[in-house]
């Protein structure tokens, strides 16, 4: 909890300062229809502050449309948040998809919204998707179908989020139904991940041990949290120069020195 360590080392003239940052990529809000109605702005900030988190993700499923209030509510606090979303793809995996900025994640979101399925039945969960502000009032209901998959498949995604500029992870890898392996039975060689989150259910020790296709791909580890409790439960020690997608990048290869310890 709270350790901070760094180091500054000779570089040419170039003089780098690394840090550990403490971070919880993936958070819900209560935009997520599965996402508790205190996961509001200012409350998802004060938990990260309490958990002393310094880098958080924002990520509800197939939508972004309260992770900009989320950012607006950090604001001075410290905390360096990434937009972004959970998507979900036509093959029914959870991926992790995050950006520096809310427009890179609206880009996304706009593709994600038109490649939404829809089903006939109770699918729509309308009254459950609540779009706030920074402090948490009430803006409207999401009335897109974001409790179901895309059209996207995972490669469509990656790239489309690539592009873009951002960073995507499949998520919770080991969780039924929605984890990649459950899906698709291993890892695949591509696209070539960045990362891979695990749940709460395993260490990344079990994960490799039991998923031989994990090999030596940087695992991390967030709350995935629905409820405020659960912020800041499970995080990722990243060894960066700056909070940005870019060095959560390059730590993933171990450039520069930079890189991911699990806490
Ligand atoms: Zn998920
Ligand atoms: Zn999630």
């Amino acid at each position: 909890m709270g350790m901070r360590w760094s180091w500054s080392r000779k570089n040419g003239n170039d003089q780098m300062t690394l840090k550990a940052y403490q971070a919880d990529l993936h958070i819900h809000t209560l935009l997520s229809p599965c996402g508790e109605v205190e996961m509001i702005p200012p409350l998802i900030v004060e938990a990260a502050k309490m958990a002393r988190l310094d880098l958080i993700g924002i990520a509800d499923h197939n939508s972004c449309e309260n992770a900009g209030s989320v950012m607006k509510a950090a604001e001075g606090s410290g905390i360096r948040v990434l937009p972004g979303m959970e998507v979900q793809s036509i093959e029914g995996v959870h991926l992790l998809c995050l950006f520096d900025s809310l427009d890179q994640a609206e880009a996304l979101q706009e593709v994600v919204y038109k490649s939404l399925i829809k089903m006939a039945g109770n699918y729509l969960f309308t009254e459950q998707q609540f779009v706030v502000d920074s402090e948490g009032e009430f803006i409207r209901y999401c009335d897109k179908h974001i409790a179901l998959p895309t059209s996207l498949d995972i490669d469509d995604v990656y790239k489309r989020v690539i592009d873009l500029g951002g960073i995507m992870i499949p998520s919770h890898i080991d969780r039924k139904s929605t984890g990649i392996i459950d899906v698709l039975a291993m890892i695949p060689e591509s696209p070539d991940f960045d990362a891979l989150e695990i749940s709460l259910n395993t260490t990344p020790d079990q994960a490799r041990e039991n998923y031989p296709s994990v090999g030596t791909k940087p695992i991390i580890q967030n709350s995935d949290a629905h409820w405020l409790n659960a912020v800041g439960q499970r995080r990722t020690v990243f060894y960066l120069e700056h909070r940005n997608v870019n060095e959560l990048k390059m730590a993933c290869k171990g450039e520069g020195g930079r890189r991911v310890e699990n806490a």
